[in-house]
């Protein structure tokens, strides 16, 4: 497997097991989805674009914390 970040937006990605040995990644910002299958990767959700410029145009999440610090 070697899709950690979403293409789109460079979210990291979730990954879920999966029955037989297959992981479900799942971005959280723009909420595409892929299917692993060893080495193999499936798309099967597209992105929402429009969520994925948003988070583009944040940058990862990583660096964007919601709580100011005071
Ligand atoms: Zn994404």
């Amino acid at each position: 497997m070697n899709l950690h970040r979403c293409p789109y937006d460079g979210t990291p990605i979730e990954a879920e097991a999966y029955s037989g040995g297959s992981f479900l990644l799942s971005c959280t910002s723009c909420g595409a989805e892929w299917e692993a299958h060893n080495s193999l990767v499936l798309r099967v959700t597209p992105p929402d674009w429009d969520a994925a410029r948003r988070a583009m145009a944040e940058g990862p999440p990583v660096t964007t914390d919601p709580v100011t610090p005071t």
